[in-house]
């Protein structure tokens, strides 16, 4: 799978994004190591910290199938659902992902017209790992 269709899986997961206080809309697609792909949205909360964010939906949705090992997550979004700007993985879901990923793991951002490809190391260095326990 090339990079070009997974950001446009990611696209399609958009339509899907539950965002009804940021209007924001953002989409993840997740390829497994065995040529799976997993789709997420963002589902946004009234209480706000239960929003959990497309790229762990993504994982969720994966890793409750049984899948352990990756090989590229494509991120996209917009606010009203056009994309304009870069939606990176905040945070939150960059440790999420180093926890079945490494460093080198492909993670791509689709924007308006461009492919911005990082790698996880790129995203979250020096993250915390299991490897330190
Ligand atoms: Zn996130």
């Amino acid at each position: 799978m090339t990079k070009e269709e997974l950001c446009n899986l990611a696209k399609q997961a958009m339509q899907n994004s539950y965002s009804p206080y940021s209007s924001c809309r953002v989409g993840a697609a997740l390829l497994a190591e065995n040529g799976k792909v997993y789709l997420g949205a963002n589902i946004e909360n009234a209480s706000f910290s239960p929003t959990i964010c497309a790229e762990r939906s993504a994982f969720a949705a994966a890793v409750s199938a049984g899948e352990r090992k990756f090989a590229a997550l494509a991120v996209t979004g917009g606010k009203d659902g056009e994309i304009n700007g870069a939606f990176y993985p905040c945070g939150v879901c960059r440790q999420v992902i180093s926890e079945f990923c490494a460093d080198d793991f492909p993670i791509y951002v689709l924007t308006k017209g461009e492919i911005i490809s990082l790698t996880l190391g790129d995203l979250l260095p020096h993250s915390f790992s299991n490897e330190v326990m």
